[in-house]
């Protein structure tokens, strides 16, 4: 523990499982108090975490497409903890279909949740970071936001919206100060992966990525903790690339 983020109130969101569970205990390894959120279906997965944590953490689940949700979920920050300092817009969901596969309603879901869930997100906490001072807020793209996936119509679309979403928020909200970076994970080992991505996929992508092998959450967790923390002070509307090397060529 180095202390990091000491003082600083974060909200998660997926945090149950995969990379956003990593944050979290990366998050309170350097001093952070959380808000775990994650969908209602996952409020069990989410205390015990809490439980687990050397922190003071509260969980919170809503779906983080549903504006009343996000309301009660910032002000679960400000009345547990007093501010609301680091927002990391983690949830998110995959389908593995192309333009000509994807039914409208799969799209409409993808986007409520990858894409609108991000803006709501942001569109909720700032008022909070405002009244905190200033901020940080983190953005979960993929490297499918950087370039095309041959598949995953409605999934690189939303991650794409999401890195110009994040510089466009990084130049409104500047001068708060409130940093919003974006992050492009390559292929990570959690149950996205292995739950969705056909096995032949995932070696393609694998055999297609220099470091030759899948990222672990904890090494994403670490780039977000180190957005998240003064040391990226002057950091706004980047990208943060952790993809073992995949985009490269
Ligand atoms: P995961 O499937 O393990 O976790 C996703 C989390 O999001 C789960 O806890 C899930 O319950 C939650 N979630 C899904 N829909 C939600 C909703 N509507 N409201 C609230 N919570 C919801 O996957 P992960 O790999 O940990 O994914 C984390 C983020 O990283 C996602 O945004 C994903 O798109 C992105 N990402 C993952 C990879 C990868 O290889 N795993 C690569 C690039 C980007």
């Amino acid at each position: 523990m180095t202390g990091k983020l000491d003082g600083k109130v974060a909200l998660i969101t997926g945090a149950s499982m995969g990379q956003g569970a990593a944050e979290a205990r990366r998050f309170a390894q350097e001093g952070a108090r959380l808000v775990l959120c994650d969908l209602p279906a996952r409020q069990a997965e989410l205390d015990a975490l809490a439980e687990e944590l050397p922190t003071e953490a509260v969980t919170h689940p809503f779906d983080v497409s549903d504006p009343a949700g996000w309301e009660s979920a910032v002000a679960t920050a400000e009345e547990t903890f007093g501010t609301l300092d680091v927002l990391v817009n983690n949830a998110g969901m995959l389908d593995m279909n192309g333009v000509e596969g994807t039914s409208l309603e799969t799209w409409n879901r993808v986007v409520a949740v990858n894409q609108t869930g991000v803006f709501l997100g942001m569109k909720t906490a700032v008022p909070a970071m405002k009244r905190a001072g200033g901020g940080s807020i983190i953005n979960i793209s993929s490297i499918f936001g950087l370039i095309g996936s041959g598949g995953a119509a409605a999934y690189s679309s939303t991650k794409g919206a999401v890195r110009l979403l994040s510089k466009t928020a990084a130049v409104e909200l500047a001068g708060l100060p409130i940093r919003v970076n974006s992050v492009h994970p390559g292929v990570i080992d959690t149950d996205m992966v292995t739950h969705v991505v056909p096995d032949e996929v995932t070696e393609a992508l694998l055999a297609a990525t220099p470091l030759g092998r899948k990222g672990t959450p904890d090494e994403i967790a670490a780039g977000v903790a180190f957005l998240a923390s003064d040391d990226a002070s002057f950091i706004t509307g980047a990208e943060l690339v952790i993809d073992g090397g995949y985009t490269t060529s």
